[in-house]
């Protein structure tokens, strides 16, 4: 059966330009347009993720949230959020979201954390498969064959990320927004040392390369 998705967003355009395109990915789709309506439909309609915009009439995504999780809801929960809101991220893993995206987003960005997001709860394990590559997000193991491979918390989180979408270009500033979060104010030339440690780390025993850069674009995962 397909998926069943709870939207809660008040911008009425972006709601309905999001539900279709949703909707043409084969997802059953529920909507509402304030926090309060999105508890009530949250409850009836027992979706398997929710969207919810962090800024909502009546009660806040970000409250809707916890009062989700405070029932027992364990469904992934995608906060969209303004770009001015992205300091408060802490607030929002604290209400119990698993994921942000800012806004303006694209939709394929949008597509693609509900695609990995779904899949994650499908298989009920923590545990993410590429090729001969194994991550595990609970452990925050890393596998190459038989091989363990000790990564620094950063070098996880954005092999983590890369191997959310395998195959998908992200460009720097995508990394940078996803991995490092928007508050960072260094050098965007951080990714490229990153990646450098990782292929060392991911190569070490003559193994094939798994991150590749697209020239002038940013990076993949890929074989
Ligand atoms: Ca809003």
């Amino acid at each position: 059966m397909n998926a069943h998705i709870l939207l809660v967003e008040d911008e009425v355009k972006l709601a309905r330009f999001v539900e279709l395109e949703l909707i043409s990915e084969g997802y059953r789709v529920s909507v509402a347009h304030d926090g309060m309506a999105g508890l009530t439909l949250a409850r009836e309609a027992m979706p398997d993720i929710a969207i919810l915009d962090w800024m909502l009439p009546g009660l806040s995504g970000l409250e809707l949230c916890r009062r989700l999780r405070s029932t027992g809801t364990k469904i992934p929960v995608i906060l969209l959020t303004a770009r001015d809101e992205v300091g408060d991220r802490v607030a929002g893993l604290d209400a119990g979201a698993d994921d942000y995206v800012v806004k303006p987003f694209s939709i394929e960005e949008l597509l693609a954390r509900v695609r990995a997001h779904l899949r994650r709860n499908q298989d009920g394990s923590d545990e993410v498969l590429f090729e001969d590559l194994r991550l595990n997000r609970r452990t925050r193991e890393v596998y190459r064959g038989q091989r363990a491979i000790e990564l620094t918390a950063k070098e996880f989180d954005l092999l983590d990320y890369l191997l959310t979408h395998p195959r998908q270009v992200f460009t720097r500033e995508q990394i940078l927004e996803n991995v490092w979060g928007y508050d960072f104010m260094g050098d965007s030339n951080i990714i490229e040392v990153y990646v450098r440690y990782l292929r060392l780390k991911l190569e070490e025993n003559q193994e094939s390369r798994l991150i590749h850069t697209v020239r002038g674009v940013g990076y993949t995962l890929r074989q």
